[in-house]
C-alpha cells in the first residue's frame, strides 16, 4: 500500500500484502476453478462422526436454552467462567497440573492469542532493546511469521534430519546450535508441528524446558493438534505443562474452527496480562465455543471423542495417502516426514531441479494447491537450500481427491527431476 494513506507504523506493516496473505487467499478461493483439489490449506476434515455428533448437542444446547444464553450475553474478559473451571478441572484431575482457573484464559481462536503472547513478550522492550521469539526447529507454523508488531521478531535454528527406513524422515531439534542470551524472550514449538506432522519427543521437551528455566524465559507450547485435544497424534506423547510453560490449545481441530475458540494455560500473572489485552482489544472472547466444549466436558465427551474417533480417522487418512505418495513416486530422492501427528504430509524431492515455489506454481496451473516449504523457514538469515526441495499437502480430503493430487504431484515432480 502506498504511505500516502498516512497509516501508522503498526497500519503500515499490517496492511502489507505479503506473500503468505497471497497465498492463504488462493488457498481459500479454491482458485475459482471447478475440480480444484486442496491440498493446502489447514481446514479439519469433516468427519461424519463428529457432525452427526455437533448436530445433535447443538439441537439439546438449543432445546436447554445453553446456546440462546451464550449468545446473549457478553462473558469476562478471561473468558467463560464455567468452561474455565471444568477445564481447569478435568486437566487438574487427569494429569495432577497444579491449575485452577486462575490459570486459563480464552481468545478468539488460538491465532490470536499468539499475537497476544508475543507482542506481550517480543520486539521493542521499555529500555528500548529489541527481543525475540526462538523457534528450535524450523520449519515452523507460517501463522506466526507476519503476527509481530515490530519487524524481526522470530529467530528460528535449522533441524538435525534423521534419515528413516522406507524413505522416510524426521526432523530433531539440534540443540549443540540453539543460543540464548538476553535477546531472547521465549521458546516456541507447535507439537505436533504444523507443516511436517513432526511430534518433539518427551525427551527434547523436558530439555527445551530447562533451557527456558535456565534463562528465566517461558516454552509456549502450540498444542493445536496436540494431546489430550483433539490428539492427532500417532506417536507417545506425555501432555506437558508446568507454570513456565505457556500451553495454547484450540477447539480448531476438534472439527469448530467456525467458533474461534482458542485457550492458552499458563502461570497467573500471563493469564492476568492476557485477559487485560482481550479486555481492551476485543471486551471478551466469543461464547459459544466454550459453551459447546463445557457441554462436551459435562457429558465426558472431549477426550473420548478425541481419543476414539478423531484421532483414528487422521491416522487412516495419513497412512493411506502415504502410501499413495510413495507408489505414486517411486524416486528414490523422495522421502516423506514420518507422520505423527497433525493434518499434513511433509515431502522432501532432494536435489529438485526448481524451487518448490516453481513446482506450486505449476500444479496450481493443473488445480492442485499445496504449500511451498519456502513459507515456514522464517526467522533464518542463511539460505538453505532444503527449504526449497520441500513442500506441505494435507491429508483431509476425499480418498478420490488425495489419489488425483498425488497423481499430478507425481507427474510435475517426475517432469521436473527430468
Ligand atoms: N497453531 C497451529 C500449529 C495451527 O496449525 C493453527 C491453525 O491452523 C493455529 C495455531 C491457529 O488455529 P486457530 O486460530 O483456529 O485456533
Amino acid at each position: 500500500m502506498s504511505s500516502s494513506k498516512n497509516y501508522s507504523a503498526f497500519g503500515e506493516k499490517f496492511n502489507r500484502n505479503s506473500g503468505i496473505t497471497q497465498l492463504m487467499g488462493d488457498l481459500n478461493d479454491g482458485l475459482r476453478t471447478p475440480g480444484a483439489i486442496m491440498l493446502g490449506g489447514g481446514n479439519p476434515a469433516s468427519i461424519p462422526e463428529m457432525m452427526d455428533y455437533f448436530s445433535e448437542l447443538t439441537s439439546q444446547m438449543v432445546a436447554n436454552g445453553e446456546l440462546i444464553s451464550a449468545m446473549a450475553n457478553y462473558d469476562g474478559p478471561q473468558g467463560k467462567d464455567t468452561f474455565v473451571k471444568s477445564l481447569a478441572n478435568l486437566l487438574q484431575q487427569t494429569y495432577s497440573w497444579d491449575i485452577s482457573e486462575k490459570n486459563i484464559s480464552l481468545s478468539n481462536g488460538s491465532q490470536s492469542a499468539f499475537f497476544y503472547l508475543f507482542n506481550l513478550l517480543a520486539g521493542k522492550q521499555p529500555d528500548n532493546s529489541h527481543k525475540k521469539i526462538l523457534l528450535p526447529l524450523a520449519p515452523e507454523y507460517i501463522g506466526y511469521c507476519d503476527s509481530g508488531i515490530d519487524d524481526d521478531i522470530f529467530i528460528s535454528y535449522k533441524p538435525e534430519i534423521e534419515l528413516l527406513d522406507n524413505r522416510q524422515f524426521k526432523y530433531h531439534v539440534d540443540f549443540s546450535k540453539i543460543k540464548i542470551d538476553e535477546s531472547i524472550a521465549a521458546i516456541c514449538i507447535s507439537r505436533p508441528t504444523n507443516p511436517t506432522g513432526n511430534l518433539l519427543t518427551d525427551e527434547e521437551i523436558t530439555k527445551l524446558d530447562e533451557l527456558a528455566r535456565d534463562n528465566n524465559i517461558p516454552l509456549i507450547i502450540d498444542n493445536a493438534y496436540g494431546t489430550p485435544f483433539p490428539n492427532i497424534v500417532f506417536e507417545d506423547a506425555t501432555p506437558f505443562w508446568n507454570d513456565n510453560t505457556i500451553l495454547c490449545m484450540s477447539l480448531s481441530k476438534l472439527g469448530l474452527p467456525g467458533l474461534r475458540c482458542g485457550i492458552v494455560i499458563a502461570n497467573e500473572e500471563t493469564i492476568q496480562a492476557l485477559t487485560n489485552i482481550n479486555g481492551i482489544i476485543g471486551l471478551a472472547p466469543g461464547s459459544i465455543g466454550p459453551a459447546v466444549a463445557q457441554h462436551m466436558i459435562e457429558s465426558n465427551d472431549l477426550l473420548r471423542v478425541s481419543d476414539n474417533v478423531i484421532k483414528p480417522f487422521y491416522h487412516s487418512k495419513s497412512q493411506h495417502a502415504v502410501a499413495l505418495l510413495q507408489d505414486a513416486i517411486d524416486d528414490p530422492r523422495f522421502r516423506i516426514h514420518k507422520p505423527e501427528g497433525a493434518m499434513f504430509l511433509w515431502l522432501w524431492f532432494k536435489d529438485l531441479p526448481i524451487t518448490t515455489m516453481e513446482l506450486y506454481q505449476r500444479l496450481k496451473a493443473r488445480g492442485v494447491l499445496i504449500v511451498p516449504g519456502e513459507y515456514f523457514f522464517f526467522g533464518q538469515d542463511e539460505e538453505w537450500e532444503h527449504a526449497h526441495q520441500c513442500l506441505r499437502m494435507n491429508y483431509v480430503q476425499s480418498d478420490n481427491d488425495m489419489k488425483r493430487g498425488i497423481e499430478v504431484i507425481a507427474e510435475e515432480v517426475k517432469k521436473a527431476y527430468a
